[in-house]
C-alpha cells in the first residue's frame, strides 16, 4: 500500500510536468495526461499513434471540476446520480471559457467526459488541479489493456510510469452516451442500454455508423489482437483458435471459453485477456462462436465485430 501512495505522488509529478502515465480504471487501463495542456495531450496521441481527428475522453474527480469545462443538463444529472463514478461516458457541450486543450476533443464543440471508479485513479485525480485526458492504453486499432503487463507489452519503456491496480473489474470500455442531441449511444460498453433506458424512461438508440460520425473510433479495424478474427463460426479450422461464450465443447486445447458458466460479466472481463493470450500462443487466426447480444453481450459483440474488420 505504501508503494502505491508513493507511486501516486510520482504520477502527480510526471503529470504536472506534462508527461504521460498509465492509470488503472474499472473499465480498461488509460494513458493519461493533463487535459489542459496541449503538450501533454499531443504526447498521448503520438504514443498511441492515434489520429488527431479521434477525440479523447476526459476524466474528472467531481461535478464541480467538470462544470468548469462543460455544460450539464437534466439527463446528465439523472444518469450521474445513478451510475457515477462508473463506466459511463457523456458527450456534452464544451464551455467557451473552458481551459481544455483543443487537441483533446479534435477542436469540436462537444467533449466526452467520465468519472472513473477506481480508488488509485480517484486518489490521483483528487490531488491534481487539472482533469486527465485518458484514452485506452494501447496502440491505436489494437486490443485495450486490462492489466499493467498488457500496458507494458503495448508501450515498453516509452511511458515512465504505470500505476498498477491489478486486473480491471469490467474489462470493457465505457458506454458513450451523447446528450448534446437526441439521446443516443455512440459506443456500447460497461453500462447496458437497458440500464440507461430504465433511468431515463425512454428508448435509446445505438447510433449506426454514418458519414457524419461523432465517434471516429467507431470506424474500421479496432480492438485487433493482431491476427484475423472470424465471427459466427461453428468450428475452428486447422491452426485456428476457437473462442466460445460458455463451455459447450471441452478438453480441446485450441478452445478458449469466455465464461464456463455463461456469465455475461465474467465473459466481458475475460474478453481482451483471452484474445491477447490466443495471440501469444501463436495461433494464426481466431474463430468466434455465437455470443448472446443482450446486456453486456452487445458490447462484447461490438468489440469482436470491429476486431474482425479488415
Ligand atoms: P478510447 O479513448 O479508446 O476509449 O475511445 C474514446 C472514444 O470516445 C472514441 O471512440 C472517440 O471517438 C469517442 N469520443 C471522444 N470524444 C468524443 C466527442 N466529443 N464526441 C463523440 N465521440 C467522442
Ligand atoms: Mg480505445
Amino acid at each position: 500500500m505504501k508503494n502505491i501512495h508513493s507511486n501516486i505522488e510520482k504520477a502527480k509529478k510526471y503529470l504536472t510536468n506534462n508527461n504521460v502515465v498509465a492509470i488503472p480504471t474499472e473499465t480498461v487501463y488509460g494513458l493519461a495526461g493533463n487535459a489542459y495542456s496541449n503538450k501533454a495531450v499531443k504526447k498521448i496521441f503520438s504514443l498511441k499513434k492515434r489520429s488527431l481527428k479521434n477525440p479523447l475522453i476526459v476524466h474528472y474527480y467531481s461535478i464541480s471540476d467538470l462544470k468548469q469545462d462543460c455544460i450539464i443538463n437534466e439527463a446528465f444529472n439523472k444518469l450521474f446520480r445513478k451510475f457515477c463514478p462508473g463506466p459511463l461516458t457523456f458527450v456534452l457541450n464544451k464551455k467557451k471559457n473552458s481551459r481544455l486543450s483543443k487537441y483533446v476533443n479534435a477542436n469540436k464543440k462537444t467533449i466526452a467526459i467520465r468519472f472513473p471508479k477506481n480508488k488509485i485513479t480517484q486518489s490521483l485525480l483528487s490531488k491534481l488541479n487539472f482533469p486527465l485526458a485518458a484514452p485506452s492504453a494501447n496502440i491505436s486499432s489494437k486490443l485495450s489493456s486490462v492489466t499493467a503487463t498488457d500496458v507494458k507489452d503495448e508501450f515498453g519503456n516509452k511511458i515512465k510510469l504505470i500505476l498498477n491496480g491489478g486486473k480491471t473489474k469490467i474489462g470493457l470500455e465505457s458506454t458513450i452516451v451523447d446528450l448534446t442531441d437526441k439521446i443516443s449511444i455512440l459506443r456500447p460498453g460497461g453500462i447496458t442500454i437497458e440500464q440507461l433506458e430504465a433511468v431515463l424512461h425512454c428508448k435509446i438508440k445505438l447510433k449506426k455508423l454514418s458519414k457524419n460520425i461523432k465517434s471516429p473510433g467507431q470506424l474500421g479495424l479496432h480492438y485487433s489482437p493482431g491476427i484475423p478474427v472470424r465471427l459466427n463460426a461453428n468450428y475452428p479450422k486447422k491452426n485456428e483458435a476457437f473462442l466460445q461464450f460458455s463451455e459447450k465443447a471441452k478438453n480441446k486445447n485450441n478452445y478458449f471459453t469466455l465464461s464456463k458458466s455463461g456469465n455475461m460479466r465474467e465473459a466481458a472481463k475475460n474478453l481482451f485477456s483471452i484474445l491477447r493470450l490466443i495471440k501469444k500462443k501463436g495461433y494464426s487466426s481466431i474463430a468466434v462462436g455465437r455470443i448472446p447480444s443482450h446486456g453486456l453481450g452487445l458490447a462484447i459483440n461490438d468489440r469482436l465485430k470491429k476486431a474482425s474488420n479488415r
